[in-house]
């Protein structure tokens, strides 16, 4: 067995392939030449944005924790800056970090 690098999965996309992962969509739209995937990606729901995101696009901060990962998916764009576009605009309020999701979706106080 020889060693595989971490990025030996990547391959281009299959005709007919649509990304799952919102910054995959992104990078695919404007570069489809030059876009690769590794189709054995999982994908997880970002807690903060609420949007879909592969394993390449995770947060490595918070990769670093991988049962907290496992419990609370966050991508790796800045959240911050999501944040300041988006909140209050529709039903979904993104969150800027674990501990503010926490705060709101954990806590069953009334
Ligand atoms: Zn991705
Ligand atoms: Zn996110």
């Amino acid at each position: 067995m020889s060693s595989k690098s971490q990025n030996s999965n990547l391959v281009p996309p299959a005709p007919g392939f649509e990304p799952i992962c919102h910054v995959c969509i992104r990078m695919f739209a404007s570069r489809p030449e030059k876009f690769t995937h590794d189709p054995s990606s999982k994908h997880r729901e970002c807690v903060l944005c609420a949007r879909d995101f592969c394993e390449r696009h995770a947060s490595i901060k918070h990769m670093e924790n991988k049962a907290e990962f496992e419990r609370y998916p966050v991508c790796e764009i800045n959240h911050e800056t999501y944040w300041r576009n988006h909140n209050g605009i529709g039903s979904l309020t993104p969150f800027r970090t674990v501990e503010e999701y926490k705060e709101n979706c954990e806590s069953d106080t009334d």
